[in-house]
């Protein structure tokens, strides 16, 4: 079913998985997760793939288990560094699998990029517009600017080309303090975005991705949480413990004001997800 069709019925709740590192031996494992987020009621999950395409097979097979699993998959394509025909080949392998949903996607540059890379798709627009209408497709946004982009409102401006070149729903990147994805819908409601904007969470419950948080993503920890962390630090159990309270927390106040779906970044733990979804039964019910 087109993720689309679902958002115009009702608010989703979905999770992100990423392929096994080592390839595809340890596709069963990862299935044995995605089968017990099942049990969750998820309306999608997305599928990762690699910047520049470097695991595609085994995240086009994961896709399609998904699919045969019972649940709808959201593939995600990075255009980066790939020609049309390994796109090409990505779509056909998708489409055997009757994977109907793909977040369009540029992917990270690798430091010290020449220009012939992402010769044939520069933005996840282009690779939105050669897509077409073969799925229905969503792209990535950004509560705080993306990184490349002086500011907000130049990067909003891109966003809403995304939507010009068929993106239906977008997903954000994390966020630690929900304001800034307030920001982002009012902003981008002015400049005519009127498409679905899911927010993305991702529940922090290790002291070490603090300083991998704010490189790979520009993520901003409020200064309360961050205090919070580092004083427990050292605990992991208390970690765990503070980083599922404050998703919980950014969880209760997004549905309360109305955001269309929770997409939650879970890092292929089914755990987090039970237990997060667990504190919030009657809260997510207010979702469908
Ligand atoms: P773009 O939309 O191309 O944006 C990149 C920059 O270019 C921005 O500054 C934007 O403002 C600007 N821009 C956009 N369109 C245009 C245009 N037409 N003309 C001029 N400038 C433009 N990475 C992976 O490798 N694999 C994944 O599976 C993956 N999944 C992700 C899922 C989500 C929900 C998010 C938020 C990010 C994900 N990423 C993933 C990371 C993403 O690839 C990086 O953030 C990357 O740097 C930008 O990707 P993009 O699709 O937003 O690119």
């Amino acid at each position: 079913m087109k993720i689309s069709d679902i958002l115009s019925r009702k608010r989703t709740l979905s999770f992100e998985v990423f392929p096994p590192k080592k390839g595809a031996e340890e596709i069963p494992e990862l299935l044995e997760t995605v089968s017990r987020l099942k049990e969750l009621g998820p309306d999608f999950i997305s599928v990762t793939y690699g910047a520049g395409g470097t695991n595609a097979r085994e995240a086009t097979a994961v896709s399609g288990h998904i699919k045969a699993m019972g649940v709808e998959p959201l593939a995600h394509i990075t255009g980066g560094p790939s020609s049309p025909s390994d796109v090409e080949r990505v779509v056909k392998e998708l489409s055997d699998y009757g994977v109907e949903n793909v977040l369009a996607l540029r992917g990270d540059r690798p430091n010290g990029f020449s220009e012939e890379y992402c010769k044939y798709f520069p933005h996840a627009t282009d690779l939105l517009e050669f897509l077409g209408d073969r799925f229905c497709l969503g792209a990535a946004c950004y509560p705080e600017g993306h990184t490349e982009c002086e500011t907000l409102r130049e990067d909003i401006v891109n966003l809403r080309k995304k939507q010009d070149a068929g993106a239906k729903f977008l997903i954000t990147q994390i966020f630690y303090d929900n304001s800034y994805y307030y920001r982002l819908l009012h902003e981008a409601g002015k400049m005519g975005v009127t498409v679905p904007i899911i927010p993305g969470i991702m529940p922090l419950i290790s002291a070490k991705n603090i300083a991998r948080i704010k490189t790979m993503c520009g993520s901003t920890i409020p200064l309360d949480f961050r205090n919070m962390i580092e004083s427990f630090s050292k605990n992991p159990l208390v970690m765990r413990e503070i980083g599922i309270n404050y998703a919980v927390y950014q969880i209760i106040d997004l549905i309360a004001k109305g955001a269309p779906g929770i997409h939650l970044y879970i890092m292929n733990r089914a755990d987090t997800a039970a237990e997060i979804c667990g504190r919030l039964k009657n809260v997510l019910n207010e979702l469908f």
